[in-house]
């Protein structure tokens, strides 16, 4: 049975985007699907605030991920972690054999532009990894700071796992020089699942054109070469269906405008926020709170399985806990095309759900 999508990705998608699922299938190496390409790419750079190379994934977010760091580090990458989206690059790191460490925050809390710095100074790394938004506990890590430490380690590639926060949040790609940007279109860009995006930079390119052994199908030289020298192409065969979705839902994004989005989004959350505060906890450190996802600490003596059913039975999803947090918190997504109007009828049912426990 379908259920209203309060989980952070996959989201409500709109009946119109998904209409664009069906339309006739154009060859892969055609003009049409290289002017299609073009269109995304030009309303992407305009979401992601960056003049930086498109690249289009038939993949989920994970796929770039991965092909981030076996693409761009020639020495050893640092990887930040404040959650489970963190341990995943790490693993990424390990399973590809790149010489990697991972630095860890206490769950709840950012990493901190003295962190970044305390980790680059020894000089040994050539990449680092941070979550802009972690998915697991709710924290917005403060990009913006750490790429200023980041003008003093000019050889170091900065890679930001965008995946649940790009289309919600505001991140200006270029100002935080960050080289590679990923994102997935399940989450807050409010597409079907199936298709990841990144933002890449000349200079990564340059350098990852040096580094043997970086896979194939996630090698971002090959993805940016299509699109270069092929004027606007992809190494394989894409998914044609997502590419009409996104570049239709990019239009409703920019008619909304990214600002008054991500206004959107950060209402939802303070809606969501003080509705945690009064009815349970919020698990993470209230300066530097998630505007696209709330993770909340379960003191309502219910099990969440049986709120989760019970809401369930009214149409609605939300989600537990992740990893660590799996049974001591839940969480509760306001991200993509939903409406502060969409949380508050959502809440006042989870009212009347909880007074049914009491
Ligand atoms: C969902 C998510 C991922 C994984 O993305 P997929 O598209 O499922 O591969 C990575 N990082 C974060 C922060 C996420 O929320």
């Amino acid at each position: 049975m379908y259920k209203k999508l309060f989980i952070p990705g996959p989201v409500d998608v709109c009946p119109d985007v998904l209409k664009q699922l069906s339309r006739p299938i154009i060859g892969h190496r055609t003009k049409d699907i290289s002017a299609l390409q073009e269109s995304i790419s030009s309303k992407l750079q305009k979401i992601m605030f960056t003049d930086n190379t498109i690249i289009l994934s038939t993949s989920s977010g994970s796929g770039l991920m991965e092909g981030a760091v076996r693409s761009f580090t020639a020495k050893r990458a640092a990887v930040f972690s404040i959650g489970a989206f963190g341990e995943r690059w790490y693993k990424m790191c390990t399973a590809n054999g790149i010489p990697a460490d991972i630095i860890r925050s206490e769950l709840g809390q950012p990493t901190t532009p003295e962190m970044v710095r305390n980790v680059l100074s020894g000089g040994q790394y050539d990449l680092i990894t941070v979550t802009h938004n972690e998915t697991a506990t709710g924290i917005e890590n403060p990009v913006g700071e750490i790429s200023k430490v980041l003008k003093d380690f000019p050889d170091v590639i900065f890679c930001v796992d965008a995946v649940s926060s790009l289309g919600g949040a505001y991140i200006p790609v270029d100002e935080w020089k960050i080289d590679v940007c990923i994102t997935s279109t399940q989450k807050c860009l409010a597409l079907p699942p199936g298709m990841a995006i990144a933002s890449v930079t000349d200079r990564a390119i340059e350098k990852a054109k040096t580094i043997p052994n970086r896979g194939l199908y996630f090698d971002f030289v090959e993805l940016y070469k299509f699109v270069h020298d092929k004027a606007y192409q992809y190494p394989s065969t894409p998914s044609v269906s997502h590419m009409y979705a996104l570049d239709f839902q990019l239009d409703r994004i920019l008619s909304e405008g990214m600002i008054a989005r991500s206004e959107r989004h950060l209402e939802m959350a303070q809606r969501v926020r003080s509705w945690a505060s009064k009815n349970a906890a919020l698990y993470s450190n209230p300066e530097y709170l998630s505007v696209t996802v709330s993770c909340i600490t379960n003191t309502l003596n219910i099990p969440f399985s049986e709120l989760n059913a019970a809401m369930g039975k009214r149409g609605y999803l939300m989600s537990n806990g992740y990893g660590a947090l799996k049974d001591v918190t839940f969480r509760i997504a306001h991200m993509g095309d939903n409406t502060v109007e969409d949380i508050n009828a959502m809440l006042a049912d989870l009212d009347e759900v909880i007074a049914s426990f009491r």
